[in-house]
């Protein structure tokens, strides 16, 4: 057996829905700019025709749970919320075809890709990586796994509420680039494995929160998440 020098950090993982089983996490994905409105208020318009999706990571120890209260975090000013549709990837996959990408699919949840704007666009306008913006503590809040094994999700309301007011309000039939697209461009670059979560992309209308405010989200047909603001540390 392995001896480690100190106890190994725990593997995160989500509650699945109807399961007493979770589902490990193995890596986090996220896409960028894939709702045109969201592109347009970020001031970098997509035109598909001409570019391919492109991702960032969060790394599996950002993860939070639904329901969770989190610090208001160091260093940034302006503490958005993304609401995003989040895919579980159940089987392997490399350079996998578009009609045949549903097969990787295990299910599906609600998610917040949380983020420091003012530091994400420093980093973007500088050509800096934008993980201090991104790859925050406790900034990937996400639902519980909800099973929909090889079901193509390309419908349905996604909508964001801060203190019960509408933030964001939009429909998962916007995506620039849909699954079956996500699926088969990111398992060029990567073999995706079982685990891996994929942030799909937010719509338009994201913005900042501050300490006391409560967030829900939800994904018509698929789940609901929540996260509220706790004071700084
Ligand atoms: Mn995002």
């Amino acid at each position: 057996m392995t001896q480690y020098l100190f106890t190994p950090p725990a593997v995160q993982s989500l509650p699945i829905r109807g399961q007493t089983e979770r589902f490990p996490i193995n890596r986090i994905f996220c896409v960028g700019r894939n709702y045109h409105a969201h592109a347009v208020e970020m001031g970098k318009p997509v035109d598909k025709n001409a570019e391919r999706p492109f991702y960032f990571t969060k790394s599996p120890q950002t993860l939070v749970q639904s329901g969770a209260t989190v610090a208001y975090p160091p260093e940034t000013k302006n503490y958005h919320f993304e609401m995003e549709l989040v895919l579980a990837v159940g089987k392997p996959g490399f350079r996998v075809s578009a009609d045949k990408a549903h097969e990787v699919i295990y299910g599906y949840a609600a998610g917040l890709d949380m983020t420091r704007r003012d530091l994400q666009l420093v980093a973007r306008d500088k050509g800096r990586p934008w993980d201090l913006g991104k790859d925050i503590e406790e900034g990937s809040v996400c639902s519980e796994i909800v099973p929909m094994e090889g079901r193509i999700v390309d419908k349905g309301t996604i909508a964001l509420e801060v203190n019960g007011a509408t933030r964001q309000s939009s429909d998962v039939d916007k995506l620039i680039w849909a699954i079956r697209e996500i699926i088969a461009d990111l398992s060029q670059f990567y073999h995706l494995q079982p685990g891996d979560l994929i942030y799909t992309g937010t719509p338009e209308g994201v913005g900042a929160v501050v300490a006391g405010d409560r967030i829900t989200g939800r994904v018509e047909g698929v789940a609901e998440v929540a996260l509220t603001v706790g004071p700084a540390e």
